[in-house]
């Protein structure tokens, strides 16, 4: 049967509970343990830095289902369900046999699928009785869509923003000021950590990790604070099974079942969050994928990185983490997808990964802003840097089945639009667009710095 080019679901279709894809991991993925004692963080060590409600979702590896509140479901009527598109023109355009499908969540001002766990996170913040929430932002997707989400619910929103964005991404900083919140450049003279970072290293782009460690230590030395992160945590996979649950929903009322389900990795929440019923089933053993992380050869944690346990952040303030890891320390050349340039991976999709349950790949600047401008003029919409990752390599898969002759279902998450990241089509479409690979030498200065765990593999 031939599909319609949307398949849209009614409001009544979101799902009402989000899937927590550890309730049927065996192996469970490693606990965030403490620096000093390396023991697994408690609920009472964890409550001073996050919200109470989301330390209860961090910590709870057995629940499957946990309910959506209904003020969390009222504001995801307001852009959601997200469509599944048919990409039937660019099947076209690579002649192959292969049916794409893919999953937009960039309808919404934000752009991205991070407003999903925004608004969750921002909820139990105002519940709790929080004044506000201190975070970081890398290219700015998170920043834009938690500004969003504080100004609806009345929260303060307090935004470090990666040195190199907040001068180039003038527009998403200023989205961000329109929504009520505060962006300062990172490192910045605001906290303790970025006073020594700036002394050590004063002509730094800046870091995803050094901003978390900035945001962390706002969060912890104001009144009434809490940091909030946009990706990496379970909390946040959690919420973003949204994105999988409705594209299961979809799938399923056409028959569709997909042989392969892609997406990009930054800290894994959009493609852990797309993958997830799909894991599900893998992990009871009812079914079987291929699902494929997709990350820049500029930031390879999962192809080239170590599964250690390290720290989140520059600064070396937050708890550590067992993830595949390029070190904290590690900063990648200033690559364009600026959300996929983080130095570790989600816990749960390293667990996976360890497992052989899904698979990554790492993927070239260049070719990949071939398959968006490819995809944009087949398909009309022009993907983020971060998702034409995903584009590029569900084209490789596509053009695979063209030469096997397969007709293969592929599945990916087109997380989110390009329309605030311009410079990067524009050095394009330039032709001055370049990679930095970096080179074993180079990521043996990150691997130095992950910290010695007895218990680490
Ligand atoms: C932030 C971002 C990513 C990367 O983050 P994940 O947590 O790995 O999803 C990918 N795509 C877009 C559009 C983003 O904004």
């Amino acid at each position: 049967m031939d599909t319609p080019n949307k398949i849209y679901l009614t409001e009544e279709e979101i799902p009402k509970q989000w899937y927590n894809i550890r309730a049927d991991m065996k192996v469970k993925p490693a606990p965030l343990i403490s620096p000093a004692t390396h023991k697994p963080l408690t609920f009472e060590e964890l409550t001073p830095v996050f919200c109470d409600e989301l330390v209860r979702q961090e910590l709870d590896d057995t629940t499957p289902y946990i309910d959506i509140p209904e003020e969390v479901l009222g504001f995801y009527k307001m852009y959601r369900p997200s469509p599944v598109m048919r990409a039937y023109r660019l099947e076209k355009e690579l002649g192959t046999p292969a049916k794409i499908y893919y999953k937009f969540e960039g309808n919404n001002t934000s752009g991205s699928h991070k407003l999903n766990s925004a608004i969750a996170q921002a909820y139990y913040a105002k519940k709790q009785g929080l004044k506000g929430v201190t975070t970081e932002t890398g290219a700015g997707q998170w920043g834009t869509a938690l500004s969003m989400a504080c100004a609806y619910v009345g929260l303060e929103c307090k935004v470090f923003m990666v040195k190199c964005s907040y001068e180039q991404k003038i527009y998403r900083r200023e989205v961000m000021r329109s929504y009520g919140a505060n962006a300062t450049s990172s490192p910045s003279t605001a906290t303790k950590i970025g006073q020594k970072i700036l002394a050590e290293t004063p002509n730094t782009t800046g870091s995803l990790g050094c901003a978390i460690s900035e945001a962390v230590e706002a969060a912890v030395t104001q009144e009434g604070y809490r940091y909030v992160l946009g990706s990496v945590l379970g909390q946040v996979l959690l919420h973003q099974s949204v994105i999988g649950l409705e594209t299961k929903t979809a799938l399923d009322k056409y028959g569709i079942k997909p042989d392969i389900i892609i997406g990009c990795t930054g800290g894994g929440s959009n493609f852990g969050g797309l993958i997830a019923p799909y894991v599900g089933e893998m992990l009871r053993g009812e079914n079987f994928y291929r699902l494929i992380a997709v990350e820049p050869t500029s930031c390879p944690s999962f192809t080239r990185g170590k599964y250690k346990y390290d720290f989140c952040d520059t600064g070396m303030i937050t708890p550590l983490a067992k993830m595949y890891t390029l070190g904290s320390h590690f900063i990648p050349s200033p690559n364009h997808a600026g959300g996929l340039r983080y130095h570790g991976m989600s816990s749960i999709l390293s667990q996976l990964y360890a497992d052989g349950v899904i698979e990554a790949v790492a993927v070239e600047q260049k070719p990949v802003f071939e398959s968006a401008t490819l995809f944009a003029r087949a398909e009309g919409i022009l993907p983020a840097p971060e998702s034409a990752h995903a584009v590029h390599s569900a084209v490789l898969e596509a053009l695979a089945c063209k030469d096997s002759g397969e007709a293969k279902t592929i599945v990916f998450g087109l997380s989110g639009t390009g329309y605030f990241d311009m410079t990067a089509y524009e050095t394009f479409n330039n032709g001055t667009m370049d990679d930095h690979v970096p080179t074993d030498e180079e990521l043996a200065v990150g691997f130095a710095g992950i910290p010695d765990v007895p218990e680490d593999i």
